[in-house]
């Protein structure tokens, strides 16, 4: 199926904004939401499963096997665990990331009422003029701090503004769509991955084309912590491709204008005939590909796996840039995945 410049305009707008709805692990629901709204919309069935994911299934014009494509929708972030004795407060990860990925970002905390506060992470002797520890200290969660913009001065302060260990903090996503045709923004991985799909199921309920299998899309709440597909997936799925970022960096094929099929992560390798497949499919449809192997990578394939899933599993997504970082990638990359996802289904004439 082609896609046009219209479909890839609606994907970069869905990443846009999906990266813009704050979804941290165990507090996802905004951009699941979001994703269930979208769906409604484009025309899609869907339905929550029991822990909070969203599935939707389109109905193959083949009897057999079925099929499932899964993204996760939750990103990075932080938790209060402490209240600092000046009134800053101490963080725990949420997701794996390095600390100079997040020094000097700004933050919202948000508050068990609700409440919106914003602040800044720097290290904790963080003026240039005060101390010299800034330049050779080792950033660690103990020497790291959330800088509040309100006047605080101690620990009973920021109680009183209702703020408690435990509450969430977002990271600004510094979105921008540049007019080369880059997206760079916190929070691609998976929010692309996220987007592909929808930009995918956008196409295929205008045209009114079935998938030849049963197809399940699988939108996961907790990947970044380990577990996000370990359930929702319907046992009749006997192949699982997850959607999420190629990885690119030095000695890496992925790009970011290529949708990249990963051949080995740190689960093993994928299953090959599916991988050959796939890779035949990017040759005789002229899409854009790579083939590639991520040295400290898992994804919802592997947590499937190993929750019991009888069933192969590959791994294709757009090439992302600094992942876990000021990521970016380029609209080719999106526009090459979503082809990819669409002619893996095989789309035919029948009524959905
Ligand atoms: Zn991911």
């Amino acid at each position: 199926m082609r896609i046009d410049k219209k479909l890839t305009d609606y994907v970069v707008e869905q990443v846009v904004r999906l990266v813009k709805t704050p979804s941290l692990a165990g507090h996802t629901d905004r951009a699941i939401s979001y994703v269930e709204e979208e769906l409604t919309r484009v025309g899609i069935a869907h339905q929550r499963t029991g822990r909070g994911a969203l599935l939707a299934t389109l109905k193959g014009r083949e009897e057999g096997m079925h099929r499932a494509l899964t993204a996760h929708v939750d990103t990075l972030g932080a938790m209060v665990k402490e209240l600092g004795k000046d009134g800053s407060l101490l963080f725990t990860p949420v997701g794996g990331y390095a600390l100079a990925t997040v020094e000097g970002e700004y933050v919202t905390v948000e508050t068990g009422a609700g409440k919106l506060l914003r602040g800044t992470i720097l290290f904790d002797e963080p003026s240039a003029h005060v101390s010299k520890k800034i330049n050779d200290t080792k950033r660690e969660f103990e020497n790291m701090r959330i800088r509040l913009d309100a006047e605080v001065r101690d620990a009973k302060g920021t109680a009183k503004l209702g703020i408690a260990v435990g509450d969430y903090v977002h990271f600004d996503p510094r979105c921008e769509v540049t007019d080369t045709g880059f997206i760079k923004t916190r929070h691609l991985d998976d929010k692309a991955g996220v987007a592909c799909l929808l930009g995918a199921l956008k196409a295929l309920a205008e045209s009114g084309s079935r998938p030849r299998r049963t197809t399940h899309f699988l939108f996961s709440t907790s990947e970044e912590v380990g577990f996000g597909a370990s359930a929702g997936i319907p046992p009749e799925v006997g192949e699982l491709v997850a959607v999420d970022m190629g990885a690119v960096g030095k000695g890496q094929e992925s790009d970011e204008y290529s949708v990249c099929i990963c051949a080995k992560d740190s689960s093993g390798p994928f299953d090959y005939a599916l991988r050959q497949r796939l890779v035949k499919l990017c040759r005789s449809q002229k899409i854009p590909f790579k083939v590639d192997i991520y040295p400290f990578y898992g994804s919802d394939a592997a947590v499937a796996v190993r929750a019991g899933l009888d069933a192969v599993t590959g791994l294709v997504g757009p090439g992302i840039n600094a992942s876990h970082n000021l990521e970016r990638t380029h609209r080719k990359a999106l526009a090459a995945t979503v082809r990819l996802v669409l002619a893996y289904v095989e789309p035919g004439d029948g009524k959905r």
